[in-house]
């Protein structure tokens, strides 16, 4: 069979199902990143499904977040919202009565049952077997009762909650990152499928859909290890049932730790692909970060594009090992991904932070010249897109804004002098001589004359025209900005100083 894989002799369908509540995260778009590359790789179908089944959690907003994210970072699905696909619907709140349908299915074949206990006969039995140093998960105290038994917990007015009765063995699986790993029946006990008020859970709906489509590798967080052993045996009982023709495979991908070896939670302002994003990252340079997050091309590569990844990612080459999220590594990475852009994508890309909120100059004052005179100065000096408005609002501001720390630095004793005889150098051009080599040699000159080298030399011209010590090369900044601008500049710093 074409793309068959060896596990299970199908063709490789993987998925990203995430759940929309709150906004995307670095975490979930690492998920997304290795199903998308591992199914890319193998020729295989990506299936994007949303598993929007608590209703007290999930918002549409999020939902709409999700989509938004996952185009803007470049993810293109072959199946799920908005595609469609021969399994629709992908959202789970749509697929409700599939579920119940399957549930009732367990209980009727003995697979499940209902558990009457409460929250709180559960927890003081557990904390009892805690205390006796037994295995604290399900005692399977529902697992047969009798009917007089069950009648008497109805006649209390007790909901029951369906739980999924575990096969009393062990179960052994090679994850695909992990390896080979066990679990013993004391550990993996019998568990919730569906609420007392008849809502099925994640427990339940996530292997069924799985199971109906068809997914071969399952790759997601290491969080979710645990659940594993469950699903695998309730993928045996849909198999019994006819929902499912196999057991997937599993690959668990490492840990992300953020700040202080703790591992990187949802909620920390570090996680969140919005600020990615508002930063001015590129997708490509978030994407090639985050897939070395448990991976990677080549020991010494670190920088790649996704049709690379893609060309030799595999499983085989992530590491179980946690791995670091480091923003500073984030922040180089994408500087390169910049720098590799050609000069019309890099202005383009620069786009929405040139104009408002981002931008702090009136509309009509942008010059789309000037900046692609400047733009591949600062192509190879940004970070992240949106370090580009501080470096080039010195051409698209009425006046520079002279930022006091660096007006002090940079304003010494005898920088009037120097900044006379400067004026003069540069006044000495024309319209025609106003170049960079030019005005070097201009600020150059004025400095010998004051017995400065020109870095000292060119620190009050610099502060004194874009308002900074630090920024684009001088000379090529003065040459765009022009010599009307450059010269009035430099006697506006003059009647400061001899104010
Ligand atoms: N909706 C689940 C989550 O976001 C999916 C987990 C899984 O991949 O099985 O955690
Ligand atoms: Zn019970």
């Amino acid at each position: 069979m074409a793309n068959a894989t060896p596990g299970t002799g199908f063709p490789v369908r993987v998925r990203f199902c995430p759940s929309p509540t709150g906004n995307p995260h670095v975490g979930l778009v690492r998920t997304a990143l290795f199903n998308w590359a591992y199914a890319r790789r193998h020729g295989g179908t990506f299936v994007f499904r949303i598993e929007d089944t608590d209703a007290a959690r999930d918002s549409q907003e999020s939902y709409e977040q999700l989509l938004d994210a996952m185009r803007w970072l470049g993810f293109d699905w072959d199946e799920g919202p908005e595609v469609g696909g021969p399994h629709a619907p992908y959202r789970q709140s749509q697929r409700m009565d599939l579920y119940r349908d399957v549930a009732e299915k367990l209980l009727a074949g003995g697979r499940a049952y209902h558990c009457y206990c409460t929250t709180e006969e559960l927890t003081e039995r557990r904390e009892a077997a805690r205390a006796a140093g037994r295995p604290s998960g399900y005692d399977g105290h529902c697992r047969d009762l009798t009917a007089e038994q069950v009648a008497a917990y109805r006649a209390e007015g007790r909901e029951p909650i369906v739980r999924f009765r575990m096969p009393d063995e062990t179960i052994t699986f090679v994850d695909l990152v992990r390896g080979e790993l066990t679990f013993t029946p004391e550990n993996v006990t019998d568990y919730g499928i569906v609420r007392a008020n008849g809502a099925p859970l994640y427990t339940l709906v996530n292997p069924i859909d799985d199971a109906l489509m068809e997914i071969t590798h399952i790759l997601r967080g290491e969080d979710l290890l645990s659940s594993t052993p469950r699903q695998i045996a309730l993928y045996q009982a849909l198999m019994d049932l006819g929902y499912a023709k196999f057991v997937p495979e599993f690959g668990h991908l490492p840990y992300v730790m953020g700040e202080g070896n703790k591992k990187l939670s949802k909620r920390d302002p570090q996680a969140s692909l919005n600020l990615y994003r508002d930063r001015g990252f590129l997708p490509a340079g978030l994407l090639n970060y985050l897939s070395l997050l448990g991976w990677s091309l080549a020991p010494d590569r670190d920088i790649f594009t996704m049709d690379e990844m893609v060309a030799a990612f595999d499983l085989t080459n992530v590491n179980p090992n946690p791995a670091r999220f480091d923003l500073k590594k984030a922040e180089a990475i994408n500087a390169d991904h910049i720098r590799q852009l050609d000069p019309k994508a890099f202005v383009e890309a620069c786009g929405p932070w040139l104009r408002a909120p981002h931008a702090p100059w009136a509309p009509e004052d942008f010059d789309p010249a000037a900046f692609e005179a400047i733009a591949p100065q600062a192509q190879t000096r940004v970070t992240v897109l949106s370090d580009i408005t501080a470096n080039v609002d010195f051409l698209f501001l009425p006046e520079p804004v002279w930022d006091e720390t660096s007006w002090n630095k940079a304003m010494k004793e005898g920088s009037d002098a120097l900044l006379t005889t400067a004026r003069a150098k540069l006044a000495a051009l024309g319209d025609d001589a106003w170049r960079a080599d030019e005005l070097k040699a201009a600020v150059l000159a004025a400095g010998e004359e004051h017995g400065l080298k020109l870095g000292k030399a060119q620190a009050p011209v610099r502060v004194s025209v874009t308002g900074r010590t630090v920024g684009l090369p001088l000379f090529e900044s003065l040459e765009v900005l022009g010599r009307e601008r450059t010269l009035a500049r430099v006697d506006a710093a003059l009647a400061r100083l001899a104010a």
